[in-house]
């Protein structure tokens, strides 16, 4: 190669031979994901630039850095954007050997296969290449790190074709104009190239400087404070990310300020956990359990992916589990492998190593706060019991770990994990089986009746009104073989508890009979009535929906079918307390039977009411009954 400095004549020569169906795939496959040419062209100036800091390290450079931020430079006048860095640049050999030829030989079969793979270009060394998706002509203006270097100018304008000559350059390092495309002119909006700036290149290791901005800023002036304007570098990123540096070196604040700043607008999360390992696997990251609301709308997919600090997806179902797409933050791992199928990456060993690593992670921090911050961990149970329940339901392991630390609360707000429920009712809660009956309400409010009736027997109810509950509930009593669970209005508590006390009742059994056939003549519902002898306190009437049917219940109404295919049917039983004193002392003592009827009627109502079941014309009716009764 001549070391002249004079620009000799432009050389000219074709690139090898594979790359000649290079461009048209390229502008024909990646349509969608045009805007990556920008990340790949500053991934290249970030790789060169953090070459040099290595030779520099190593001693094999040693000149003087100089300021190493790198330029991105829109020039809509001349229709141009230019990434320009101070890297270690390219000799006249290494533009042919890099620029000339790509590394593969079926180019065209391999972008057809993989056609669907968003991050294909950047990791089969066509980087690059991706420039001419959006441009007309590419020139690369480059000047080796190297003594004496050359600087060279190739250009290329999507043909084969290339041209290479030797230019003047003052600067170390590459430029790399690209002369946009017509239809490509968004990428002459100086918003549009910000935005893409933001989301790719947000926390790479070196500066990226995109023209000035104002910012105002407060002086001191004779003894006032003046807000002032200030032109300043737009510098785009932040190169020491916190999940980089040492978590002895950060915050609870830093951590939050962070993940502000990757959610804005979010409320702040509820803790997390530093992610840092470099074997068998390099990763990096932080994750955060975000404050979930108690909706199935969860906020998913918004853990962010990150190859060496180079946003690569927020689509990572495939490299954590399922449930653990429920946390927000960041991972950054360079071994995570994006070159391949999505069904390949379940069961490629790195990314089952990672998400098994990651999940281990996530139940130590959580046995943590449990173990030495047990009120934390109750006070935030709401939030994260969601996401523990979630975990237990759709993963094994993590349902055997989470077996430990997973919370019941009772309608006192007592919480309570398993085995510390169970040896709270051990005495008093076990039905003929041996089995714990956990007794339990979905809505304390309505259930108002019913949980006071269970506390005055001494029974414990637990409050599961979490979405997920009925799934869960039912996942127990399939893995836990010695537990049920009992919702407080179903078929009445203690015929479930074997307290060996069931009280005898008043009524002879002529007038248990009377009860009976007056009940049963004025019901109109579909289920069967039933007598039973309680305690006098509790309710005269009772309305009990068998447990198996509310659940069938709770499961329709969650996938958004209140009705199902239940087809509008409301099944429930009526319960007679014949103890109850309205029952032997007034009812039986009416004389006439209409009056009776009227009466029992009334009794119903009332149980409904308290169920909220009570509707419509009904409901009028019963109200202007109760007008009569109380003239
Ligand atoms: P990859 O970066 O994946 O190797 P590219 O097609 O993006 O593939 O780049 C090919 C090669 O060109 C790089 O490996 C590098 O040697 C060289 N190169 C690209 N951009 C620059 C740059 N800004 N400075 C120095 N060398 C570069």
């Amino acid at each position: 190669m001549s070391k002249t400095k004079q620009a000799t004549k432009p050389k000219q020569g074709k690139i090898a031979v594979e790359a000649e169906n290079i461009f048209p795939i390229i502008k024909k496959f990646l349509y969608s994901e045009h805007e990556i040419f920008l990340r790949e062209l500053v991934s290249n100036a970030i790789d060169a630039t953090t070459k040099l800091k290595t030779y520099a390290m190593k001693g094999d450079f040693d000149q003087e850095l100089g300021d190493l931020t790198i330029d991105v430079i829109l020039n809509k006048e001349e229709k141009t954007l230019t990434i320009k860095d101070r890297g270690i640049g390219m000799t006249e050999e290494e533009v042919l050997k890099y620029l000339n030829q790509v590394a593969f030989s079926s180019a065209e079969d391999f972008i057809e296969k993989y056609k669907d793979e968003a991050n294909i270009i950047g990791h089969f060394g066509l980087g690059f290449y991706s420039a001419f998706m959006v441009s007309d002509e590419v020139e690369v203006k480059t000047k080796s790190y190297q003594k004496d270097a050359q600087a060279v100018k190739w250009s290329c304008d999507g043909n084969p074709e290339y041209t290479l000559e030797y230019i003047d350059k003052e600067d170390r390092g590459t430029e790399v104009v690209l002369h946009i495309s017509e239809d490509s002119s968004e990428f002459l909006d100086e918003g549009r190239i910000e935005g893409l700036l933001k989301k790719y290149c947000r926390f790479l290791p070196i500066p990226i400087r995109f023209g000035k901005k104002t910012i105002s800023e407060e002086v001191e002036k004779e003894g006032k404070t003046e807000t002032v304007s200030k032109e300043v570098d737009n510098i785009i990123n932040d190169t020491n990310p916190l999940w980089k540096r040492n978590p002895k070196d950060l915050t609870d604040e830093d951590y939050i300020q962070f993940y502000q700043d990757l959610y804005p607008f979010s409320e702040k999360p509820l803790f997390w956990i530093h992610l840092n390992i470099d074997y068998p696997f390099n990763l990096t990251g932080v994750l955060y359990f975000p404050k979930l609301s108690n909706s199935m709308d969860y906020r998913k997919n918004k853990i962010f992916l990150y190859s060496n600090q180079v946003f690569v997806t927020d689509e990572i179902g495939q490299i954590v589990p399922e449930y653990l797409t429920l946390l927000h933050g960041v991972i950054d791992s360079p071994d995570i492998p994006l070159n391949v199928s999505r069904s390949y990456l379940q069961s490629d060993s790195n990314v089952r190593k990672i998400s098994s690593y990651i999940t281990r992670k996530v139940v130590e921090k959580l046995k943590e706060i449990f173990t030495n911050e047990r009120e934390k961990f109750e006070s935030k149970w709401d939030e994260i019991g969601i996401f523990i329940k979630y975990g237990m339901l759709s993963d094994d392991k993590f349902y055997e770990k989470a077996l430990d630390f997973v919370l019941f609360k009772n309608v006192d707000n007592t919480f309570y994990t398993i085995e510390e429920y169970k040896d709270h009712i051990k005495d008093h809660q076990k039905d003929k089986a041996g089995k714990y009956v956990f007794i339990y309400t979905n809505d304390p409010e309505n259930h108002n009746l019913q949980i006071k009736a269970a506390k005055d027997k001494g029974y414990d109810v637990l409050w599961l009104s979490d979405v997920i509950d009925p799934h869960f509930i039912q996942m127990l009593e399939q893995k836990l073989e010695d537990v049920r669970f009992v919702r407080v209005d179903s078929e009445s508590v203690e015929h479930l508890i074997d307290k060996d006390e069931s009280l005898e009742s008043v009524l002879s059994e002529k007038d248990q009979e009377k009860v009976k056939t007056l009940f049963e003549k004025i019901n109109d519902q579909s289920g069967v009535i039933e007598l039973k002898a309680l305690s006098p306190d509790a309710p005269p009437v009772s309305i009990i929906k068998p447990e198996f049917f509310r659940r069938m219940q709770d499961m329709q109404q969650l996938q958004g079918n209140p009705m199902g295919s239940m087809g509008g049917m409301d099944f429930f039983n009526i319960v007679i307390n014949t103890n109850h004193p309205l029952i032997g002392e007034k009812l039986l003592k009416m004389r006439k039977e209409e009056k009776k009827e009227g009466f029992a009627k009334y009794l119903v109502d009332l149980a409904m009411l308290s169920q909220n079941m009570l509707k419509g014309e009904r409901m009028t009716d019963f109200v202007q009954r109760s007008i009569e009764f109380l003239k």
